[in-house]
C-alpha cells in the first residue's frame, strides 16, 4: 500500500499566481517519487489550473436522490461530483471539522455526499475526530462510532475500498498540539474495529486510514512508522512548499 499524503490547502492561497507557484514547486520536487501518493486539495477555483499531481476537492454537493445521480440542476453555488470527476479530480474531502462547524454539515449530509461521490467514481476522504471536550469527557469512541457509522450508512462492501478515513482530532487541527503517537495508534485501532463491525476484518485491515492535525516535517516519520496510519492529511504545513516537500522526503 502506498503512503498517502494529502495537502488540504483550505481557503488558501489568495491568488492564482501564488497557487500556481506552490503547486509547481511540489510537482517538480516530487517527480519520480514512487512509494508515496501525493494529493493536492486546493480551493475549487484552482482545480482546473493544475495537472501533473493527483487532485482532490475540499467539498462537493449532494443532489439528494438516493443512488440516483442528478448530473446538474438548480443548486446555486454548488459543485457536483460529476463536475469534479470531469476535471480529473480523484479524491474529495468530506466531513472536515471546519465544514461540520462553519457550514453545519451533519452526518446525514456527509453520508449523502459520500454515496454520491462513490457513485461517480470519486474517492471520499471522510474526516472524523473528537473535540477537546468530547475527549476530556471520555466520549472519543462514541463520537468516532457515530461519525463513521452514520457517514457510511448504505455504503456497500464493494464501495468501501474506495474510502479513505482521516482521523483528525479537532483539538489538534491548526493548533500545533499534535496527537501523540500512542493516542493516534489507539484511535486508529478503534477506527479499524468500527469498520470491522460495519463490514468485515479484511475491509478493516485494508481501508486507508490517515492522520491529520498539526503534522509537520519533524513529526511525520513517527506517525508513519509507529502508529499504523497509511498516510497523513496536512493542512497548514502544506502551504509552505519547502516544508511540505520535506514532509514527503522524510518518508
Ligand atoms: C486539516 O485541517 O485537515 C489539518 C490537518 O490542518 P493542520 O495540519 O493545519 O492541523
Amino acid at each position: 500500500m502506498k503512503t498517502l499524503i494529502v495537502a488540504n490547502w483550505k481557503m488558501n492561497p489568495s491568488t492564482k499566481k501564488e497557487a500556481k507557484k506552490l503547486f509547481d514547486s511540489v510537482r517538480k520536487s516530487t517527480k519520480g517519487i514512487k512509494n508515496i501518493e501525493v494529493v493536492i486539495c486546493p480551493p475549487f477555483v484552482y482545480l482546473s489550473l493544475f495537472s501533473g499531481l493527483k487532485l482532490g476537492a475540499q467539498n462537493v454537493f449532494y443532489l439528494s436522490a438516493d443512488r440516483q445521480v442528478k448530473k446538474s440542476g438548480a443548486f446555486t453555488g454548488e459543485v457536483s461530483p460529476l463536475m469534479l470527476k470531469d476535471l480529473g479530480v480523484e479524491y474529495v474531502i468530506i466531513g472536515h471539522s471546519e465544514s461540520r462547524k462553519y457550514l453545519n454539515e451533519t452526518d446525514e449530509v456527509i453520508n449523502k455526499k459520500i454515496k454520491e461521490s462513490l457513485l461517480i467514481g470519486l474517492k471520499p476522504i471522510l474526516c472524523v475526530g473528537e473535540t477537546d471536550e468530547e475527549k476530556n469527557s471520555g466520549k472519543k469512541l462514541e463520537v468516532l462510532e457515530v461519525q463513521i457509522t452514520q457517514a457510511l450508512k448504505g455504503v456497500m462492501k464493494s464501495e468501501a475500498k474506495n474510502i479513505v478515513i482521516a482521523y483528525e482530532p479537532v483539538w489538534a487541527i491548526g493548533t500545533g498540539n499534535n496527537c501523540s503517537v500512542d493516542e493516534t495508534m489507539s484511535s486508529i485501532l478503534l477506527i479499524r474495529k468500527i469498520i470491522s463491525k460495519l463490514y468485515n476484518r479484511e475491509i478493516a485491515d485494508t481501508t486507508k486510514i490517515i492522520y491529520g492535525g498539526s503534522v509537520d516535517s519533524k513529526n511525520t516519520n513517527s506517525y508513519i512508522t509507529q502508529t499504523g496510519v497509511n498516510g497523513l492529511l496536512v493542512g497548514g504545513a502544506s502551504l509552505n512548499a519547502e516544508e511540505f516537500i520535506e514532509i514527503i522526503k522524510s518518508l
